[in-house]
């Protein structure tokens, strides 16, 4: 049992230093990879549940590393936000968005994430101004995504940053919806257009009762004070179909299509 014991030690110590000297060499790389052309966008599609006409789609960042292949953004937006990287790759990320929509699907609005980190940026509101102006986007076509939590981080901060980005024109979505512990009566005070119901919910739509009567109370929670609601990581036809039911405005996932370049959509 000993011997086997540290053989199951030796065999973690290496996946650790595995993990250890990968984790190095994204975080060397990520400051050139805009440069080399690594880093692309993913676009996912959002229907309107009403037309069922794809009215959006969201950009979600991919990294072709030349040694470890295609890298997803849970593992290297993490790592970013731990340094200042995170404005280069997220200014490359809105400059590279936007020209691509302005250039190829000009009538379908462009959502796209921003972290923590970039909505604390007091350089962002011109930041977004620039790229969109550059790319011949009216920032109207343009929704930013924040989640729930980031935007708790500094409630105050984040008002006056997104009074700022409204007045600009963009739009503001609150992702992630129901994953953090905000008070509802606090973002309600936030300028806010969108609600992205979270996917765990939508998971259980139809399978527990309990996500079925919250996702029911979020959509009438919104829509109570206007919002437009998006449920996030629709699987399943039959999930689609109670969404519509509860009124639920527009949808994305799987099932409605994958993240894919632009070009395949
Ligand atoms: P998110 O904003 O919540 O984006 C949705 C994630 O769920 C995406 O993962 C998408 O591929 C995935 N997804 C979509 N439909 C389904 C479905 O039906 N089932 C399941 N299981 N998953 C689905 P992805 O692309 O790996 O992105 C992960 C997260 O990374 C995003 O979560 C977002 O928080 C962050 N992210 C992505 N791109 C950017 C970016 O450009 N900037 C920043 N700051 N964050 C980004
Ligand atoms: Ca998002
Ligand atoms: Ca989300
Ligand atoms: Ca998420």
């Amino acid at each position: 049992a000993k011997t086997r014991g540290r053989g199951r030690i030796a065999f973690f110590d290496v996946e650790l230093r595995d993990r250890i000297q990968r984790r190095l060499q994204l975080e060397q790389d990520l400051r050139m990879a805009p440069l080399n052309d690594e880093l692309w966008l993913a676009y996912q599609p959002i229907v309107d549940l009403r037309t069922d006409r794809r009215t959006a789609v969201e950009g979600l960042l991919r990294w072709t590393h030349p040694r470890y292949g295609l890298i997803f953004p849970g593992e290297f937006i993490t790592l970013a936000e731990e340094s200042d990287l995170i404005n280069i790759v997220g200014a490359h990320m809105l400059h590279t968005a936007a020209r691509e929509i302005a250039e190829q699907a000009p009538d379908l609005q462009l959502t796209v994430n921003l972290s923590a980190r970039e909505l604390d940026d007091p350089w962002l509101v011109s930041a977004i101004r620039n790229a969109t102006y550059k790319a011949g986007l009216t920032p109207g076509s343009l929704c930013l995504e924040i989640t729930e939590s980031a935007l708790m981080r500094d409630p105050a901060l984040a008002a006056r940053t997104l009074s700022s980005l409204r007045d600009l024109g963009v739009r503001l979505a609150i992702d992630d919806f129901g994953t953090g512990h905000s008070s509802l009566a606090q973002l309600l005070t936030l300028p806010l257009d969108t609600l992205k119901i979270d996917r765990s919910f939508t998971a259980g739509l139809g399978r527990s009762d309990e996500a079925t009567a919250i996702v029911t109370s979020i959509i009438a929670m919104a829509h109570a004070v206007d919002l437009t609601v998006i449920a996030e990581g629709v699987e399943q036809p039959e999930q689609l179909e109670i969404l519509r039911a509860l009124g639920c405005d527009q949808a994305q996932g799987y099932h409605l299509g994958r993240p894919a370049p632009l070009a395949e959509l």
